[in-house]
């Protein structure tokens, strides 16, 4: 999955420009990529929705300015275990979404679905911790998605009633409205576009045409994923529209902070306390793994803030199931208080040395 693009990049403006400029880049490549103008290009379509997504944002002076601060995280959903929304992907939300700035310059505005659609993709936040990682999981999730009501056929009519002609647009769809000097085609208010009215609304989707399922998959999730990484399952998404084929899900990937360890990509990073004596002398110590326990060699005369490695005990990646390493950071305990027997002979040991330390009672020798 490639990495999301810089929004500003995608507009080709700077981070400075004004909201006025941010519309007019935005249009221009709107109008550029247009699939109307691009038929069955992928890439213009593909380039369309960024557009339309980077405008999203940055078209918006308070989105703009969470962008600003935290980057594409600010619109990351968070929390909700089983959290899904309608990811932004589909070409006929842009329009909805955007339906004054089209219908500036397609002289129409498109709402209503008459033309076979493919359904939304559906986005899923999945918190995995970093154990699972490891090995990777399998996971049953649970999401509500839309699909095209089986009774009607998506119509939205009471099948045994039919439907009829919209009288408002004689079965059209548009209605043409006059502003000065301009004509403009709009979808019929009274159909929404459809070009047919419903005689009797269909029962089991009140006459949406649409139904809110629960669905149940398994996803398989490889080891080594990382926040931030989308795993897309095909045609698992919202249901098409007259035909058109299913959305795609995607699978969005979070891990959780390790109370013990941080990571960076394979490698996990954690602390070490020791003794002073261990620090002296050196030792070999057991340390926390991330499925267990392990010993770590600590040489003698090891300092605070030195780093110990431990080898193979990371976690893999997408890219290779070898495993990363931990770096234990050493920390050097010196206690607070020292036992009888332990303090005399630290006084022989700085009698030895001739350094000059406080007595019992505070007073230097
Ligand atoms: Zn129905
Ligand atoms: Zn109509």
């Amino acid at each position: 999955m490639a990495e999301e693009r810089d929004y500003y990049q995608i507009l080709g403006v700077t981070k400075t420009a004004d909201q006025d400029a941010i519309k007019k880049a935005y249009r221009k490549l709107a109008l550029q990529f247009h699939p109307d103008k691009n038929p069955d290009n992928k890439e213009a379509e593909s380039k369309f929705k960024e557009a339309a997504q980077a405008y999203e944002v940055l078209g918006n002076p308070q989105k703009r300015t969470q962008y600003d601060q935290f980057g594409h995280a600010a619109f990351t959903r968070n929390g909700r275990g089983g959290g899904f929304g309608g990811g932004f992907t589909d070409v006929n939300d842009i329009f909805e979404a955007f339906g004054d700035i089209f219908s500036d310059f397609f002289g129409e505005t498109r709402s209503g679905r008459s033309r076979n659609q493919r359904g939304s993709d559906l986005r899923y936040l999945l918190e995995l911790d970093l154990k699972q990682v490891l090995t990777g999981i399998e996971k049953d999730i649970r999401f509500e998605t839309e699909d095209g009501c089986e009774t009607c056929e998506g119509s939205g009519a009471d099948p045994k009633f039919g439907t009829e002609t919209c009288a408002m647009c004689g079965g059209r769809g548009k209605v043409i409205q006059s502003q000065g000097f301009f004509q403009m085609a709009s979808a019929c208010p009274a159909c929404r576009g459809r070009g047919q009215k419903i005689k009797k609304p269909c029962a089991d989707c009140r006459g949406n045409g649409r139904v809110v399922n629960e669905k149940k998959i398994k996803v398989k999730v490889p080891a080594g994923v990382d926040t931030g990484v989308r795993l897309r399952v095909a045609g698992e998404g919202e249901g098409g529209y007259n035909g058109g084929g299913p959305g795609d899900l995607y699978v969005e990937i979070r891990v959780h902070d390790h109370p013990k360890f941080q990571r960076q990509s394979k490698d996990l990073f954690g602390t070490l306390k020791i003794n002073y004596i261990q620090a002296l002398l050196g030792s070999e110590v057991e340390v926390d793994t991330l499925t267990g326990k392990s010993k770590v060699e600590v040489p003698a005369g090891t300092q605070t803030g030195e780093q110990i490695k431990l080898e193979g005990e990371g976690v893999p990646s997408l890219k290779s199931s070898a495993r990363g390493d931990i770096y234990f950071e050493v920390e050097v305990e010196i206690p607070k208080k020292l036992k009888k027997d332990e303090e005399e002979m630290l006084r022989e040991i700085a009698k030895l040395r001739g350094d000059k330390v406080k007595g019992k009672k505070g007073i230097f020798s």
